[in-house]
């Protein structure tokens, strides 16, 4: 028998001003590009139902599945520093929430499923380019353990979009344990109208921070527990040299995943400064700047929240002011943290900590690719080790890393001597933080390519297969682990809408 999942529609249970009731538009000829079943199993959605028509008659936004009320969710936003009252999803429709095996609720979504009261000039449509870019970064994203948006299909519309050139169009099934953003909080605060904050402030409190509902000021507390995943979010961003590109108000989400694959990018060569995406002319959201610009996205949430968490304007802007300083500590701290494991140190020692900014200093240097220069260092570490796969010949260290890594082994064996047999456990940690396999920009373009010229998604399939399993490395794959060629260099992103 098959089953279509049932669907709940709590968010429409807020004020109308927070979303508009629309179907999505049908598309002329469905077809699969690929379905994501280990994503499907944990959501509990039957392999039967997946499988079948039915499903794909949803997933393109041909069909309403029973207990669906599809909406498109207002939002208001800071795109690169400017206020935007008017946002909301353009080319997308919330579908629904349902709950996995594991008692988790969320979001279902498609994106690219034609125009909605948010659309403004655009068409609402998807090109199937920035549908597979989303669909395999953010794939990408859960294996290395970064909290995100996932993928649940990417379906063919069978129509073509324009954009500046004609080209197949797409629709992507996006799930999310919420799509609350930043953005939201930003819209509802409009016009001074704080009863919809608090409304959606205890909507999101129920949703994701049950446990705020005993605590004495629960807005303070949501204010704060959205600093901290901010905190963490971009403290794994760094450490995997993920540049997201729009760190706009509207693309931040409340639950701290990671959301909006546009011109976002996986760094090759190690540049503090690097900026991949054609509009971030100023640089605004370029590596370097991405846990500041997290912390000026924690003030715009704040000042929504101000009349929730005192009554007194004063006491809240001190209250809040308080939660937003212990955003760079926290930020640190994790950073920190992550540095240390991609490094196989344990302590929280100093020389640590300046051991890991010279590493970066002699990377842009000598423009050293940030993946396989770790991974370098991981394969020193399991040099002993019979399970472990190298990458040989991959990496050639230049000299200035090579006296780096005498002082390196030098603060790992200072370790080793107070705490003996970890060298396992170390190499665990580091092939954890310093993967092998991170979705590179050209082999994304190559896979492009061929889906967009020849509908050819067999390259895709292989790329998805290999970024599954990014911590082991395997000789057969190494043609995914290899830092582009310079013709293959992809030095400008776009935002594919
Ligand atoms: P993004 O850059 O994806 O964060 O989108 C910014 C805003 O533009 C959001 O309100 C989107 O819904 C809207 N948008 C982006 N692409 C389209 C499109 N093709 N049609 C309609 N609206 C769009
Ligand atoms: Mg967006």
């Amino acid at each position: 028998m098959k089953k279509t999942p049932i669907f709940e529609n709590s968010y429409s249970q807020l004020p109308k001003k927070f979303y508009r009731k629309i179907a999505p538009s049908s598309v002329k000829a469905p077809s699969t590009i690929v379905l994501n079943y280990p994503l499907a199993h944990q959501l509990g959605l039957e392999y039967n139902w997946f499988d079948s028509a039915a499903a794909l008659n949803i997933l393109s936004g041909n069909h309403i599945a029973s207990g669906s009320e599809p909406i498109s969710q207002t939002y208001a936003g800071h795109q690169f520093g400017h206020f935007n009252p008017n946002l909301g999803d353009g080319r997308a429709v919330l579908l629904g929430e349902f709950t996995s095996p594991a008692g988790n609720r969320y979001d279902l979504q498609l994106k690219g499923c034609g125009r909605t009261p948010f659309s403004r000039q655009g068409d609402g449509r998807a090109p199937i380019g920035s549908v597979i870019r989303e669909y395999i970064i953010s794939e990408a994203m859960a294996a290395l353990d970064i909290p995100t948006t996932r993928s649940l299909a990417a379906i063919a519309s069978g129509e073509s979009v324009y954009r500046q050139q004609l080209l197949p169009g797409a629709i992507l099934s996006r799930i999310a344990p919420s799509h609350i953003r930043i953005g939201t909080f930003e819209y509802s605060a409009l016009k001074g109208d704080i009863e919809s904050v608090r409304l959606l402030a205890d909507y999101t409190i129920k949703r994701h921070f049950k446990t705020l509902l005993q605590s004495q000021n629960r807005y303070l507390g949501l204010l704060q527990k959205t600093i901290e995943l901010q905190a963490q979010l971009i403290a794994q961003w760094q450490g995997m040299g993920f540049i997201h590109g729009v760190m706009n108000t509207d693309n931040i989400l409340i639950c701290g995943a990671t959301i909006d694959y546009g011109p976002c990018a996986f760094m090759d060569q190690y540049k503090a400064d690097q900026v991949f995406s054609s509009i971030d002319t100023t640089g605004r959201y370029a590596y370097n700047q991405q846990p500041s610009i997290g912390q000026w996205n924690l003030v715009c949430l704040a000042q929504t929240m101000l009349p929730l968490i005192h009554q007194d304007i004063h006491q809240a802007i001190d209250m809040a002011q308080q939660a937003i300083n212990t955003y760079p500590v926290q930020y640190e701290d994790a950073y920190q943290k992550i540095m240390r494991n991609k490094l196989g140190l344990a302590q929280k020692r100093p020389e640590n900590q300046q051991l890991a900014s010279e590493l970066l200093h002699i990377m842009g240097q000598y423009q050293l690719d940030f993946s396989l220069c770790f991974r370098y260092l991981t394969d020193l570490i399991g040099q002993d080790n019979p399970s472990h796969e190298p990458q040989t010949g991959l990496f050639q260290p230049p000299a200035a890393l090579l006296k780096w890594i005498e002082k390196w082994q030098w603060l790992l064996q200072q370790e080793q001597v107070q705490q003996s047999g970890r060298n396992t456990e170390r190499l665990v940690k580091m092939k954890s933080a310093n993967p092998a396999f991170i979705p590179r920009n050209h082999q994304i373009e190559i896979v492009i390519r061929a889906a967009e010229d020849q509908l050819d998604f067999k390259p895709m399939h292989q790329l998805l297969a290999v970024l599954a399993e990014p911590k082991e490395y395997r000789a057969q794959n190494k043609d995914y682990a290899l830092a582009p060629l310079p013709h293959q260099k992809i030095v400008k992103t776009y935002c594919g809408t």
